[in-house]
C-alpha cells in the first residue's frame, strides 16, 4: 500500500473513540520494527520524523524513499502515514518536496497572527498535494530535538482559530511535556482538553509527549477527543534497556554476537513490544 495522509485514519479514530499512535523513527531498525508491529496488530500507524532525525538519516528524501520501499518489500497493507514532527516552515516545505504524506507545522513559538498566516499558506499547499497538516497551539513543554517548550495549556479560543483554518489535526498543550515526566508533574489538564474539544468539535486532537503518561489518563484523554498520540522517548528507552542487557550479559562476546544484526535484535524486539502495548492501549488494534 502506498503512503496515505493521516486524515482518514484520524477521522475514523475520533468517531470510533480510539487513537492512532505516532511512533518516531531514527533508522532502518526502528522503521522496520514499527511497520511490522502495526501490520501484525492490523493497526493504522503514523511514522514521525523530527527534523533532527531526518538530518541523521541523511535527509528527508532518504527517509521517504526508505519508508516507501520498506512498505513495498515487507508487504505492509495497513495504512501508513509518514509525518514530519515539529516541522519548521522550511522543514515543512522540504518534506512536502521529499514525498512525506503528512506534515506538522509547529508555529507555536510565533505570535498567534504569524502562526495563522504561515499555517494558512501550508494548508493550501498540503490541500493541493493531498497531504494532512497538524498545527500546534500552546507550546508543549520539555525538550524535543533542541526545541525547548515552556509547557503550558493552550487557549481554547486560539485552538478554535487555528482549527477553523482547515488543519487536519490539532496539537494543543494540556500540561503534557516531551521526554520523561518529572516526579512533581501535575498531570494532564482535562479541564483544558474538554474546553478545547468543545470549541473544536470533530477536529482530531493530538497528544504529544505520550511517554510515561499513566494509562488511565491516556484513556480519559481519548474519551475527550484525543485521536493521535505521539510516542518517541518510550521506544528509545526500551531499545536502550534491551541493548544494555545484551552487552552486560556479554552476549556480544559469544560466537557472532558482535554481528550488528544480532547486537541490535534485542533492542528491536523491545521497540516492537512497546509499540504493541501502545496500540492495545490506544485502541487502534484491528482498525486498519
Ligand atoms: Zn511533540
Amino acid at each position: 500500500m502506498a503512503l496515505v495522509n493521516a486524515k482518514d485514519m484520524l477521522t475514523k479514530a475520533k468517531a470510533g473513540h480510539y487513537a492512532v499512535g505516532q511512533f518516531n523513527i531514527n533508522n532502518l531498525e526502528w522503521t522496520k520494527s514499527i511497520l511490522l508491529t502495526a501490520q501484525e496488530m492490523n493497526s493504522p500507524v503514523i511514522l514521525g520524523v523530527s527534523e533532527g532525525a531526518g538530518k541523521y538519516m541523511c535527509g528527508f528524501k532518504t527517509v521517504a524513499d526508505m519508508v516507501k520501499a520498506m512498505i513495498d518489500e515487507l508487504k505492509i497493507t495497513v495504512p501508513v502515514a509518514l509525518h514530519l514532527d515539529h516541522g519548521s516552515y522550511d522543514g515543512a516545505k522540504a518534506c512536502i518536496e521529499a514525498g512525506f504524506s503528512s506534515i506538522m507545522f509547529d508555529g507555536s513559538h510565533y505570535p498567534i497572527d504569524e502562526n495563522i498566516a504561515k499555517t494558512k499558506e501550508l494548508i493550501d499547499i498540503c490541500e493541493e498535494k493531498g497531504l494532512s497538516l497538524e498545527a500546534e497551539v500552546g507550546s508543549i513543554g520539555g525538550e524535543e530535538d533542541g526545541v525547548i517548550g515552556a509547557g503550558e495549556c493552550a487557549d481554547p479560543d486560539e485552538c478554535k482559530m487555528i482549527a477553523d483554518l482547515g488543519v487536519t489535526m490539532l496539537a494543543a498543550g494540556i500540561g503534557n511535556i516531551h521526554g520523561k515526566y518529572p516526579e512533581n508533574w501535575a498531570g494532564l489538564s482535562f479541564e483544558t482538553l474538554a474546553a478545547i474539544q468543545e470549541k473544536t468539535g470533530t477536529m482530531p486532537l493530538v497528544l504529544h509527549g505520550g511517554t510515561g503518561i499513566p494509562a488511565d489518563m491516556i484513556k480519559k484523554a481519548i474519551d475527550l477527543g484525543v485521536s493521535k498520540i505521539n510516542v518517541n522517548t518510550e521506544c528509545q528507552l526500551a531499545f536502550q534497556e534491551a541493548t544494555r542487557k545484551y552487552i552486560e550479559a556479554d552476549k556480544d562476546l559469544e560466537g557472532k554476537g558482535f554481528d550488528p544484526r544480532k547486537l541490535l535484535a534485542p533492542g528491536c524486539e523491545a521497540i516492537k513490544e512497546t509499540v504493541r502495548e501502545k496500540i492495545e492501549l490506544f485502541g487502534s488494534k484491528d482498525k486498519a
